[in-house]
């Protein structure tokens, strides 16, 4: 015996959905995969390099703004070292030369205001010693130096955020004072942030102080804040020299969260600008493509699905005839060859062995049914025969052997059965007596087996004296015989009965025991009456006949 399991059952469509998903979904999902990644790739590629010329290009055009602001300012001092007496004249003419600033002053050598212009003609006060400890005071002082200054807030131009250029004023070499403007920090960052905006990048611009000179409206600073350790981290990248790319992932830095990408540079005044795009950017571009690869990918999968469910059907159809003839076979009892117009190709082999089988259980099933029939009819044969003997049998057990008249039992039957039929028909019955006479001693002249003899041949004799083939001869017992004559009266009877004398006396059986010299019998005629109420009444008086015609002297019939 072997132990090994039975073999699972599996199902077509089960096995058909994991092809299609190995064979086909699969690979459709590797190459949408890498078709996207090589995309994102691409875009980042494309972000990064213009992070890189943006940011580079931005820290240039404002360099060259403020450089160009520095400019003015320090050709108007070189102007004025030389003549001091200028003074607020040519500060009118520098606001009307460089629009973008909103205020320049002139600063003595002690840092006293001694002159100012606003460029919206607001009265300032002229302070002395205001600008003593100012960062640029103290470069044009010490240094005579030219200066940019970080970024600072004027409460008087409402908040705004500005910052200063200043140049030192000598006169005949030696420090004289200085001359200081402030250009609002939006002159020289609306235009560029805006167009930076508009392709998604942000800017920021930090101060050599690590403040925001200007921060894009989705960064978390706003102007003039402090930046922080995030500023430093920036300012860090900035100057780190000889990266491959100086673009780096950064967390923290926007508004809503997120990382971001971040290209920082370092300013020719020591500035660091910034430039900011989230994560996010990169995968704006991705989602339609997404969406057509995953409509694409939707779109050929239902096709392939279709033609599946379709190829399924088809067999299932094709299969479905198949059944149809085996079905046919299982309660036609023959088998019903398919219609191979129905099946494919495919299918052909199984249908011819289908076929095949049909054409063998056929011929099976002819050949069992030849079986069959010829055992029916063996077994009716038999069946009429047993039946034939079992009559036979009846009928015998209803007829006394040795002379072929009914026996008691038949006797017995026959005379309830023709009761009966008198009764029900209204007809007469009437019936004779039999009895040899001097018979005992026949069989002590003769012997017993003569006896037997004598009795046959009276029997023979009785018969032949019986004209209607109703008429019906028993022998109950010993050498007493009886006969029922249906439809008969009793004067007929009488008449039977003188006829059956005669024929007995006609057989001749030679008889020396008996003073006739031969065989004769006694015979009781009775006829039924209305009053009886079986056979036996009217057998009783039947018997009493006999006796009396025995007492009569014997050899004929009465009543
Ligand atoms: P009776 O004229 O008064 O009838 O005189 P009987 O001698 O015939 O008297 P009974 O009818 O009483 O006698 C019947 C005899 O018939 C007795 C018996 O020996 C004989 N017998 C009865 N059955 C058979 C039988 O089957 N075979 C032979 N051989 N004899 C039989
Ligand atoms: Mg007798
Ligand atoms: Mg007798």
């Amino acid at each position: 015996m072997s132990d090994s399991p039975p073999p699972a059952a599996w199902s077509l469509r089960k096995r058909l959905t994991k092809g299609l998903v190995l064979t086909a979904l699969l690979p459709m999902v590797l190459f949408a995969t890498s078709l996207l990644l090589g995309e994102w790739q691409r875009s980042r590629h494309e972000l990064l390099l213009r992070l890189d010329a943006n940011a580079t290009l931005s820290a240039s055009v404002i360099d060259d703004f403020l450089e160009g602001q520095l400019a003015g300012v320090r050709l108007l001092a070189d102007q004025m070292g030389d003549d001091p007496a200028l003074q607020g004249e040519e500060l009118a003419r520098l606001l009307h030369i460089y629009p973008s600033m909103l205020r320049i002053q002139q600063v003595n050598a002690r840092g006293d205001v001694v002159a100012v212009r606003d460029a919206r003609d607001r009265e300032v006060p002229l302070l002395p010693g205001v600008a003593a400890d100012e960062e640029w005071f103290v470069a044009a002082r010490s240094q005579y130096r030219a200066f940019v200054s970080g970024v600072t807030r004027r409460p008087a131009y409402g908040n705004e955020a500005v910052v200063g250029v200043s140049a030192p004023l000598l006169h005949d070499g030696r420090f004289a004072g200085a001359l200081q403007a402030d250009v609002p920090v939006q002159a020289f960052v609306r235009l560029n942030a805006e167009s930076l905006a508009r392709r998604k990048l942000e800017l920021l611009l930090l101060d050599r102080g690590n403040n925001v000179v200007h921060a894009g409206k989705a960064l978390r600073w706003k102007a003039l804040d402090a930046a922080g350790a995030r500023g430093q981290e920036i300012r860090r990248i900035a100057t780190q020299a000889g990266r491959a790319t100086r673009v780096v992932s950064m967390g923290g830095l926007l508004r809503e969260g997120g990382v971001a990408y971040v290209e920082a540079v370092v300013m020719r005044n020591g500035w660091t600008l910034a430039l900011v795009t989230p994560h996010s950017q990169l995968l704006a571009p991705l989602l339609p493509r997404l969406l057509l690869l995953a409509a694409l990918s939707a779109v050929s999968l239902m096709g392939v699905a279709w033609a599946l469910w379709l190829q399924r059907r088809l067999l299932e159809k094709s299969i479905g005839y198949l059944l149809g003839s085996l079905h046919g076979y299982a309660l036609g009892g023959r088998m019903v060859p398919a219609r191979t117009d129905a099946i494919p190709v495919e299918l052909r082999p199984l249908a011819d062995g289908i076929g095949e089988l049909g054409t063998r259980m056929n011929a099976a099933f002819d050949e069992v049914q030849a079986v069959l029939e010829a055992r029916e009819h063996e077994i009716a044969e038999r069946t009429a025969s047993l039946r034939e003997a079992v009559s036979e049998l009846d009928r015998l057990s209803r007829t006394d052997a040795m002379t072929g008249c009914l026996n008691y039992r038949g006797f017995a039957e026959a005379g309830e059965r023709l009761f009966r039929e008198a009764r029900a028909s209204g007809t007469p019955l009437s019936v004779l007596a039999l009895d040899i006479d001097h018979f005992k001693r026949y069989n002590d002249l003769y012997g017993h087996a003569e006896g037997d003899g004598a009795l046959r041949r009276f029997a023979g004799a009785v018969r032949s004296a019986l004209l209607h083939a109703d008429d019906v001869l028993a022998r109950p017992g010993g050498e007493e015989f009886t006969v029922f004559l249906p439809a008969t009266d009793h004067a007929q009877a009488l008449q039977v009965g003188g006829r059956v004398c005669q024929r007995v006396r006609d057989a001749d059986i030679a008889h020396m025991g008996s003073p006739k010299g031969r065989l004769t019998a006694s015979i009781g005629v009775a006829t039924l009456q209305p009053g009886d109420t079986d056979p036996e009444d009217m057998l009783r008086r039947a018997d009493a006949a006999l006796y009396r015609v025995k007492a009569a002297g014997r050899d004929g019939a009465g009543a």
